[in-house]
């Protein structure tokens, strides 16, 4: 690897690879150093078995019809699945009736519009303030948090929550959404297993301390994930202590998932939806039979995902089965084989899902993306305004940067 670069890219997930892409276009130097030795951090597709790509991160090309990602993909003949998602069907919904389910879609509907209302007005900035008095959904309201924020709406800000843009639309990737991602990469720009452990910016030059070496740059992109922000994971001298603070406003919620193969697929359903329990928030949430593989996609988000991550490797597939045997019976439950269980929370390259503002702190997204003396650019999902947490958030706000650091680069 050579020693002098103009911009040093840090992480090779969605952001750090749109920053390259972006980089890669101009006169200057570039590269990206990431710790794993694989590129798309929480875009990965694991090829389970050759004919079973699955999504251990992004899987939902989510606001599809003004995502940049579709566009990209599109020029790339990477296939997509316009397909609606299961669980926004009530029709195959397989826990509620229809009735049911579009009652639940209601409340759901005028809990959101109470958040923008209150968004709106600058009242109490904590979501569970605003839940419906009556009782009946609110066990499933606290599970749609676990599994949007990552987090129970006691933690989430109305600010941000309601700053968010999602136009409803969601396709898939056949072929994996992580895969799609990589597959826009430019492979050549990044260095594997090459973890960035300080950047000392209190010279002329930037330097950077890293696993393989010492480097300089004259601009660096920082793209880790928030939660590694705010445990200062990089050092960086002199110390960025208003970064610290913005990140521990933008913390990692938690969402894990465990993929089931039936042995008997006929025993599920294709394209269906199940929710383990409408009773209680601590359930999962099943895709059953996705695009018609012979596989069951289990969610688990908030708190329950925590619980399940602290039991060890291992508990939430149980759990998954249990909740599964339940509903379909004894026998088909126990012809369900583990192919995959994240445990995205003990990643020690991300330290959770994806982000979500704490009440009280919607700002500290902009915080956190603002650039520090025209030398040190910010991005990955927690600072994009209203697509965080998703994986176009994160490439958006790495083009952003990579816009930010070449128009600093030819003031200087
Ligand atoms: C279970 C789950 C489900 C999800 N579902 C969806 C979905 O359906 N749709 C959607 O749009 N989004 C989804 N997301 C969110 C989406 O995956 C992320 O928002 C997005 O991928 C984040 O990209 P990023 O570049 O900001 O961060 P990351 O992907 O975390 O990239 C940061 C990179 O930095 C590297 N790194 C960390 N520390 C260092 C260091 N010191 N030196 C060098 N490299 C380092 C990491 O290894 C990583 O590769 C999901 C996430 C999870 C976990």
């Amino acid at each position: 690897m050579q020693d002098r670069f103009d911009v040093v890219v840090i992480g090779a997930g969605a952001a750090g690879l749109a920053a390259a892409a972006r980089l890669s276009r101009s006169r200057l130097s570039v590269v990206v150093l990431e710790g794993q030795g694989r590129i798309g951090g929480r875009a990965y597709t694991l090829a389970a078995r050759p004919d079973l790509p699955i999504d251990l991160g992004c899987g939902w090309i989510h606001s599809a019809d003004r995502n940049p990602l579709t566009a990209l993909f599109e020029r790339e003949d990477i296939p997509l699945d316009r397909t609606p998602p299961a669980w926004g069907r009530p029709e195959a919904d397989l826990s509620l009736s229809p009735d049911e389910a579009r009652a639940f879609q209601q409340a759901l509907n005028a809990f959101e519009a109470r958040l923008a209302e209150a968004a709106k007005t600058g009242r109490e900035d904590r979501a569970s303030a605003h839940l419906p008095r009556q009782p009946r959904w609110l066990p499933l309201l606290e599970a749609f948090s676990a599994y949007y924020n990552g987090a129970p709406l006691s933690q989430i800000s109305v600010q941000d929550y309601g700053a968010f843009i999602d136009t409803g639309v969601n396709w898939r990737a056949p072929e994996g959404y992580g895969a799609a991602i990589c597959a826009l990469a430019d492979r050549s720009l990044v260095v594997p297993h090459c973890a960035v452990l300080s950047v000392d910016h209190s010279g002329p030059e930037i330097r950077l301390e890293t696993a393989r070496g010492r480097i300089t740059a004259r601009a660096v992109i920082t793209t880790v994930s928030s939660a590694l922000m705010a445990r200062e994971a990089i050092r960086f001298d002199p110390p960025l202590p208003a970064k610290t603070d913005a990140a521990q406003g933008v913390p990692l919620g938690l969402a894990n998932k465990v993929f089931l193969s039936p042995t008997a697929p006929a025993d599920f359903p294709r394209e269906h939806h199940l929710r383990g329990a409408v009773d209680r928030a601590e359930t999962g949430s099943y895709y059953l039979r996705p695009l018609g593989r012979p596989v069951i996609e289990a969610f688990f988000g908030g708190d329950h995902a925590r619980a399940l991550e602290a039991e060890g490797p291992g508990a939430a597939a149980a759990f998954a089965q249990e909740e599964l045997a339940r509903a379909f019976g004894a026998k088909a439950g126990g012809r369900l084989r583990l192919v995959a269980e994240t445990r995205w929370g003990d990643d020690p390259y991300v330290l959770g899902a994806y982000s979500h503002a704490l009440p009280g702190c919607a700002a500290a997204r902009q915080e956190l993306a603002a650039s520090v003396d025209g030398r040190l650019f910010f991005a990955g999902e927690a600072t994009s305004a209203t697509a965080f947490s998703t994986a176009h958030g994160a490439w958006e706000s790495g083009l952003r940067a990579a816009n930010e650091a070449l128009a600093a680069l030819e003031r200087r």
